[in-house]
């Protein structure tokens, strides 16, 4: 059965066809720069430079590729069952895969002022794929899905009932990615109890507390700025800030959040969201990119030693995503003086993650890197709910 998954931000969609329940790649890609004057659409080594206006011109480009006889990858339109898309945030609605029909779409509309960068645009892909294969079933995986199971102690926050009650609340992100690698994880620790931390490091960034497979708690929150130092965005910081900008230095509100979203993080503190960049500089001894990989490291310590303390325990540190996968640096760091706590690993393994197939520990806690797989993840899902 083939299907395919999309990834539809607002200027870009990133798609992958899969043969399942193979778990086969047949092809993957991307559309970029929809929208702008000149767009780009990549599948294998075919490359296609020209304006794309909306996110259908992409889709259309992908099913003349899927259809072209040369390609032989489908015949017509209906070979491709169903669509898997990505979708941000699914509130207290949506806590499982879902089947698209106009009440989800409404309801995903609905929470466009809780994901105001991301459901828009995800609910564009949906509704270009469903012009483009009418016959084939839409799917949509929330990212806040895998964080529903975290437990009213840690995802309600102390203040008045009044705003619980109208959704606010801690819903975490990246939890596809989360519930990638804690399933991988716990396939290797091969056994039914586990605690895991899995700590996802992109240029976004999140750490989740997984017991028995279940999000305990996670990082992020109401919405995608707390928690860990991001590329661009601030992490946790002290909430009358917000007032003393707006109140004492006049920013105004989407002053305040481009701040904290766009212009912060390793942005703010190394002038680069680029941690390739800050480590180079690191290497040659600038204090600056020294201080803020220093910061940058520290953050994800304090996540990982209240989790432990949360949790009791840990058998399993889990890196992920570019940075976590890539950057035996920050690994170093992260790991660093954690032996009390029963967390060290091996410098050299580190260094050579890949030989060692990401097995990276020395100590009665794994330490794993384990590279994140969005797209499978969520045509798994899709796959599980129609079969
Ligand atoms: P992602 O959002 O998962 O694509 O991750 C993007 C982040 O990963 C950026 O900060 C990149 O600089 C970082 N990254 C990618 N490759 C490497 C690498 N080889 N070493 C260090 N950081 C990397």
């Amino acid at each position: 059965m083939k299907i395919l998954v999309l990834n539809s931000g607002s200027s870009s969609v990133k798609f992958q066809l899969f043969e399942m329940p193979e778990k086969k790649v047949i092809v993957k890609g991307l559309a970029e720069r929809i929208g702008e004057e000149k767009g780009r659409f990549k599948i294998g080594d075919w490359e296609v430079n020209k304006a794309l206006p909306s996110h259908k011109e992409a889709l259309e480009l992908l099913t003349d590729y899927l259809l072209n006889k040369e390609n032989q990858i489908i015949k017509n339109k209906e070979d491709i069952v169903a669509i898997g898309h990505r979708v941000v945030h699914g509130g207290k609605s949506f806590m499982q895969p879902t089947l698209v029909n106009v009440q989800v779409k409404d309801k995903i509309k609905e929470l466009f002022s809780l994901a105001p960068l991301h459901n828009p645009a995800n609910l564009i892909g949906i509704e270009t794929a469903e012009q483009i294969f009418p016959k084939a079933k839409q799917i949509a995986i929330f990212d806040t899905a895998f964080h529903h199971t975290i437990p009213e102690v840690n995802h309600k926050y102390a203040i008045p009932k009044k705003f619980y009650d109208e959704g606010i609340q801690k819903y975490g992100f990246h939890g596809i990615s989360h519930q990638y690698v804690s399933r991988e994880a716990i396939k290797k620790l091969g056994k039914d109890s586990s605690k895991i931390i899995t700590l996802h490091l992109g240029n976004g960034a999140s750490a989740t507390a997984v017991v028995d497979g279940k999000s305990f708690d996670t990082s992020m929150g109401f919405g995608p700025m707390n928690g860990l130092i991001m590329g661009t965005r601030s992490g946790d910081i002290d909430q009358s800030i917000i007032f003393y900008l707006m109140d004492k230095m006049a920013y105004s509100s989407e002053d305040v959040q481009a701040i904290l979203n766009k212009k912060s993080g390793m942005m703010a503190l190394a002038g680069s969201n680029d941690l390739r960049d800050i480590e180079q500089r690191a290497e040659q001894g600038e204090a600056t990119a020294l201080m803020a990989l220093e910061m940058y490291a520290n953050a994800i310590k304090k996540y990982v030693g209240s989790y432990v303390a949360e949790m009791g325990g840990l058998d399993a540190l889990v890196f992920t995503a570019g940075i976590g996968e890539n950057s035996d640096v920050v690994r170093r760091l992260v790991t660093k003086d954690m032996a009390f706590f029963g967390i060290s690993i091996d410098l050299e393994k580190n260094k050579q993650a890949k030989i060692y197939q990401g097995d990276i520990g020395n100590s009665k806690t794994k330490v794993w890197v384990i590279p994140t797989n969005e797209e499978l993840e969520i045509a798994v899902q899709s796959y599980e709910l129609l079969s």
